[in-house]
């Protein structure tokens, strides 16, 4: 059966190292996730493309360089728990799980959230913990959380996800219309918040009660 080494080396080497992306840790862990197995098996050779992918219940994959950048931003250790907002197909979750001590994920899409948390299963990321829910709200009951990460557009950073950053923590997320958006990064110190801004995306609307409506 054929594993996609080769292919996730030449994305690594050409979509994300050559647009920028250095940290070492975050190119380790795109090497090493098998991204095609949190496609649907008719769309496993489209994985490793420069464009993102339908996975099914009219939502997407982002772009592996996307997942690189925000990853990236996100400036994850070793001993953080996470909250990754928007499940998907779990490969998000999977990159955080090589780079972090626990990482909680949570979906809107009951189908979306059961497959993805077979595939974490199946791939032994028994650190990952997935919740069916609405993430505007964040997950209240594992935190405070040391990084927040959202693959969904908000129209504006939604207050439950700030509240449940610890001390020191990041919140990576993209901000906007419906149609476009920033990335914006936001840093806690104590009951003070920064935000700084990144490239321009497009992003699935983040659907809930502190996001779009339906
Ligand atoms: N991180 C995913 C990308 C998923 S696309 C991956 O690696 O595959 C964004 C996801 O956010 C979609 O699955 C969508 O259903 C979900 N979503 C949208 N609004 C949400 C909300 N309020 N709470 C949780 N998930 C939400």
């Amino acid at each position: 059966m054929n594993d996609y080494r080769n292919e996730r080396e030449s994305m690594v080497k050409n979509q994300i190292k050559a647009r920028g992306i250095k940290d070492k840790r975050v190119l380790q862990a795109m090497k090493s996730v098998p991204r095609h197995l949190f496609l649907p098996a008719e769309a496993r050779k489209y994985a490793y493309g420069d464009s993102p992918i339908r996975i099914g219940s009219g939502q997407t994959i982002s772009q592996p360089y996307i997942v690189a950048l925000m990853t990236e931003l996100l400036e994850v250790h070793d001993d953080h728990r996470v909250l990754d907002v928007g499940t998907g197909s779990g490969y998000q979750a999977a990159i955080l799980a090589e780079l972090a001590a626990e990482v909680h994920s949570i979906e809107r899409h009951t189908a979306l959230a059961e497959r993805a948390e077979e595939t974490l299963k199946n791939l032994g990321y028994d650190q990952v913990h997935v919740h069916i829910g609405d993430g505007t709200k964040g997950y209240p009951s594992a935190s405070p959380y040391d990084r927040i990460i959202v693959a969904a557009s908000a129209p504006k950073v939604p207050g439950p996800l700030l509240n449940q950053l610890a001390d020191g923590g990041r919140l990576v997320l993209p901000v906007g219309s419906r149609f476009s958006q920033h990335l914006e990064i936001w840093d806690r110190e104590g009951e003070d918040f920064r935000k700084s801004s990144s490239i321009p995306v497009v992003f699935v609307p983040l659907i809930g009660d502190q996001g779009w409506e339906e």
